[in-house]
């Protein structure tokens, strides 16, 4: 039997777990033949179709998420007209707690795995090799799978979890996971000791986890791969701090070139946790944090057990004593957040300096608490994915979009990292939150062209703040401005921005040739690399923190090579001519 396994990435940098693990699962099963293929949504419905209809498979099983799960239906009917006999399966999130309503709703498919799959799966496919051209018989029909049959779409048993994960093959062991790819996706554990209304995790009572052996062997094999992020799954990695000691240690003591990710509840890192991520080099750890709402009544409407005041402080303290990259999430229109509920969240979290905040509407998931209590409490919400919130009792339409346009500048100007020192100039001045809250207004009339050159950035932010900002701030914040301009794109003469107020003509004509010489002597420039420089005066020195006033002349380095982007130092003038600055670099450009 062929089998073909398929998802539809968000973007091209994903690699899929779900797809490897269920490979493994039956890697050893005599008759099955599975092969994975993996797209992206961006890509030609009818380009997709054809590869998978050419793979001539008997089974195709789609793993299904919020993203993806439009364009799979769509690209399964079309599957199935043109090769009925081929049987469809769907699993993953996005299908395992409405699995009837799906089956109902896409006649294409012939079953759902609903929850864990690889038991499921293994077994589904047993069933069929041995039962191939006869009737379903539904006493036989393994647990964990919904599925349709003459009379009509019969629910799914309720299955175990797998009690000991060690049980599941392993997919690196086995060599089946794509790790060429940017980000790859791995788990040490199941399941979230949290039972937060508006996730799907909380559904899954209890966590468990694989064993620190086999959570050893996989790291290892990632890091010898030199996979650039990988990105653990776990819903809470830190549920258990000396676990999370113990495999930050094995990490520690191995990595060489990878980015770790973490998804952890910074209100359980202990004592021993942050002694522990002191000595974690800048930059190898990434945490994701959820902060989601700060009202503790809008916390427990949602049966969130987490405390914003210790959680914020945790977040302060990994940034002040530790190199994590701190990454926070909110949701916006949580019960009982209005819009200014929602603004005292935010303006909670730039106090604590994390590197990004994302921000997003909240998601009414099929399947999740959140169902109900939306229902009896008369939101709005989508009822296709992602499902986003319309509107709430306490949150307008319009401050739903307003939301959505505070994000999207969040993005740009804030998580993009460019702005950095133009934004601390203006949080000296007025708190973050009004300035993103006014400029998110100020967008909204402005047309918006699909892409925005990084210059076009600069000059939008500048505009908007000549009108805002008060007087007194606006020089300080054009000099702030035009150092992260020179940080993030070289000012040739002909292209320098309207905002420019730094002297640079001068400094360019009296800086004798021999000081840029020695700078660049200094400088790491890859052989065929481009090498240009730009010098200006400054009233701060930006390459401390907080900047140190008083008037200074600054050396750009500029080294471009192709596939290698743009990598930008700093240095004074004046000797010994080290970079005191972190190299910026750059994939554009
Ligand atoms: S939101 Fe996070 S903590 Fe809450 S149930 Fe989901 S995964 Fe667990």
């Amino acid at each position: 039997m062929k089998i073909l396994l398929t998802t539809l990435h968000a973007k091209f940098i994903h690699a899929s777990l779900a797809l490897p693990c269920l490979k493994a699962a039956t890697n050893k099963m005599a008759g099955i033949q599975s092969v994975i293929r993996e797209f992206t949504v961006n890509e030609q419905r009818t380009g997709i179709l054809r590869e998978l209809i050419s793979e001539e498979a008997d089974l195709v099983a789609f793993s299904c998420y919020i993203w993806n799960v439009e364009a799979v239906t769509r690209i399964a009917a079309d599957l199935k007209l043109v090769r009925p006999e081929t049987l469809l399966v769907a699993g993953g999130p996005e299908v395992s707690y409405s699995a009837e309503e799906f089956l109902r709703d896409n006649s294409a498919f012939d079953f759902v795995i609903c929850g864990e799959g690889e038991t499921s799966w293994q077994e589904l496919l047993t069933y069929l090799v041995k039962n191939a051209d006869t009737a379903i018989n539904p006493d036989a029909m393994p647990a964990g799978i919904a599925y349709r049959n003459e009379t009509g779409i019969v629910a799914a048993r309720e299955r175990d979890p797998i009690e000991n994960l060690d049980e599941i093959p392993s997919p690196f062991a086995l060599d089946l996971v794509d790790t060429t790819k940017p980000l790859v996706y791995y788990e040490t554990s199941r399941g979230c000791p949290f039972s937060c209304a508006f996730c799907l995790s909380s559904l899954e009572k209890g966590v468990r986890s694989f064993s620190m052996e086999r959570i050893h062997a996989d790291i290892l094999y990632l890091i010898q791969k030199e996979v650039h992020v990988v990105k653990l799954v776990d819903r809470t990695f830190n549920y258990d701090a000396g676990r999370a000691d113990e495999i930050w240690d094995f990490i520690l003591a191995h990595n060489k070139t990878s980015t770790f990710h973490f998804e952890i509840a910074a209100d359980l890192l202990t004592e021993e946790n942050l002694r522990r991520l002191s000595r974690v080099p800048a930059g190898m750890f990434r945490f994701e944090i959820g902060v989601q709402a700060t009202g503790k009544e809008t916390l427990s409407r949602v049966s969130r057990k987490s405390d914003p005041d210790l959680l914020l402080a945790m977040v302060k303290r990994l940034r002040d004593e530790t190199g994590v990259t701190v990454h926070l999430d909110l949701v916006a229109g949580l019960p009982g957040e209005d819009y200014q509920g929602f603004l005292t969240s935010l303006g909670r979290l730039f106090p604590v300096n994390p590197h990004h905040i994302q921000v997003e509407p909240l998601k009414v998931l099929k399947g999740s608490p959140m169902t109900e209590i939306a229902v009896r409490e008369e939101y709005a919400f989508s009822a296709t994915p992602p499902y986003t919130i319309l509107r709430t009792p306490d949150l307008s339409f319009d401050e739903i979009g307003h939301i959505e346009e505070l994000s999207r500048l969040l993005d740009l100007y804030f998580n993009s990292e460019r702005f950095s020192r133009s934004l601390a100039t203006v949080a000296r001045y007025l708190p973050l939150t009004d300035f993103f809250d006014t400029m998110a207004s100020f967008m909204k009339k402005e047309t918006k062209a699909v892409q925005v050159s990084l210059k076009g950035l600069f000059e939008r932010i500048w505009h908007f703040s000549e009108g805002t900002l008060p007087k007194e701030a606006i020089s300080d914040f054009q000099d702030a401005l035009c150092y992260d301009f020179c940080l993030g794109e070289y000012p040739s003469a002909g292209v320098i921005p309207s905002f420019f107020s730094v002297e640079w003509r001068p400094v360019r004509e009296t800086l004798p040739r021999q000081t840029i010489d020695a700078v660049l002597a200094g400088v790491n420039k890859p052989s065929g690399s481009r090498v240009r420089t730009f010098t200006a005066r400054f009233t701060h020195d930006y390459r401390t923190t907080p900047p140190t006033p008083g008037l200074i002349d600054l050396i750009f380095v500029y080294v471009s090579a192709s596939a290698r982007g743009l990598r930008v130092e700093v240095f004074s003038p004046l000797p010994p001519f080290s970079s005191s600055h972190n190299p910026r670099t750059s994939p554009t450009n």
